[in-house]
């Protein structure tokens, strides 16, 4: 038998002569004994902290106070401890007693050095595995990833940890009956048998991919599902690392409207219209339905500026583009193009639809009471895609016309 270097063996025996005949061998094997002689000395003694047992020999019967087994039940609510138990009797009341607290095993006295420590030691490497196999299942449980194992067999779960229960909405009862099938709503059988084929045959180690899960509320959100197959006993298991992407697209969206919008105004800004002008010309070319663009400009915004003061001016220009932004349709595309002029894109919108829209909007507008400033006027450029046309002679061509409206004389569409 190898010998035990620091491990730490609390024996507890009324019987002084048995506890250190005890104490004597398990010496002789290298550990480090130590004697209580009642239950409440046993407690007191590892409960206050003067010993650190790594187990505990416990004597079931003992003369005065409580016996080994409640003993036993007080040392385990303070901490998790090995416990193995010691009694001159093997009846039933003795069995039922050790049974009905989480022990580590049980040793006839008289068993002879050899039963002991054989007895001790598998004790130990049991609690060994134990703690292992729990702070793994702590790490599993807790982990902020969400994660799945299900059998490859059937493809029930086996085990779900609490972040994905909390986020489905399901207990782990109710997921043991389900599978990926039921979180998945686009995935079928087929497809699912498909998915896992290249971990199946080997191809390849992990899987990673994009889904959508499905909580119990019948809400969706958005995941990152890394796969791995493992053989757990001779059984296939596959575990899913998946990852809520709910956080990740909200901040990805909040840059991007941070990237394409102007701030003041809160329609888009030059860069992101430009994009999506070119786009539609692309569109344009395929499908052959024409667009219009208006280019419009406020009419001696300066004299705002000059005459009620910057913030003034702002104001105008929030106003004005909350006002158009209510008028235009969801597919049109509002953007500020620079300082007091805005731009707009009309997708499928012939000319004469483009004038008339800018004629209602030159009327409003005209018409718009702005707090502190009164009303002002805007002139208006129309231009409408012919083949051949880019984002710069179509911009020119509307701001040309824009232009045109000024020296017409203002608060005018051309
Ligand atoms: P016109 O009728 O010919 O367009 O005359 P205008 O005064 O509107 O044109 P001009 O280009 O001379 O002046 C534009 C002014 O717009 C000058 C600039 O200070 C002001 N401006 C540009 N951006 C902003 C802004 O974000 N806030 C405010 N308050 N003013 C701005
Ligand atoms: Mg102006
Ligand atoms: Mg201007």
């Amino acid at each position: 038998m190898e010998i035990v270097k620091d491990k730490q063996i609390l024996v507890v025996d009324d019987s002084k002569f048995l506890a250190q005949t005890t104490a004597d061998a398990l010496r002789r094997y290298g550990y480090q004994a130590e004697i209580a002689l009642t239950g409440e000395e046993a407690v007191e003694k590892v409960c206050g902290g003067i010993l650190s047992p790594d187990l505990v020999l416990m004597d079931i019967e003992m003369g005065v106070g409580i016996d080994g087994a409640q003993a036993a039940g007080l040392l385990l609510q303070h901490r998790e401890i090995p416990i193995v138990f010691l009694s001159a009797y093997s009846e039933i009341e003795v069995t039922e007693k050790i049974r009905s607290v989480a022990s580590y095993g049980y040793l006839l006295k008289g068993s002879g050095e050899n039963v002991l420590i054989s007895t001790i030691e598998m004790a130990l490497r049991l609690y060994e595995v134990n703690s292992l196999a729990n702070m793994y299942q702590q790490i599993f449980e807790n982990s902020l990833t969400e994660l799945y194992i299900f059998n490859l067999k059937n493809f029930k779960f086996l085990a779900v940890n609490r972040g994905a229960r909390e986020n489905l909405g399901y207990s782990m009862e109710e997921l043991s009956n389900m599978t990926p099938l039921d979180l998945e709503a686009e995935l079928d059988l087929l497809s699912l048998k498909a998915r896992l084929e290249p971990l199946v045959c080997g191809s390849n180690e992990q899987l990673l991919f994009n889904s959508l899960h499905r909580r119990k509320n019948g809400s969706q959100y958005s995941v990152e599902i890394r796969l791995q197959l493992h053989c757990c006993r001779r059984k296939k298991i596959c575990v899913a690392f998946v990852i809520d992407q709910t956080d990740r697209i909200a901040l990805e969206e909040e840059l991007w409207l941070l990237a394409v919008t102007d701030t003041l105004t809160n329609v888009y800004n030059r860069r992101y219209f430009t994009q999506k002008l070119e786009e539609e010309i692309e569109r344009v070319r395929r499908s052959g339905i024409s667009f219009s663009l208006i280019m419009l400009d406020i009419d001696h915004f300066k004299n705002v500026n000059d005459l009620f003061g910057h913030n003034a001016g702002d104001l105008v220009l929030k106003n004005m583009a909350k006002m158009i932004l209510n008028r235009i349709r969801k597919i049109d595309t509002m953007a500020r193009w620079g300082g007091e002029e805005f731009v707009l894109l009309l997708p499928e919108t012939d000319g004469n639809a483009a004038v008339a829209l800018a004629e209602t909007l030159r009327r409003q507008l005209s018409q718009m009471e702005i707090p502190g400033v009164g009303k002002i006027t805007v002139s208006f450029g129309v231009a409408s895609y012919s083949p051949g046309d880019t984002v710069d002679t179509l911009v020119n061509r509307a701001d040309k016309r824009m232009y045109e409206a000024k020296f017409a004389g203002r608060n005018c569409v051309r």
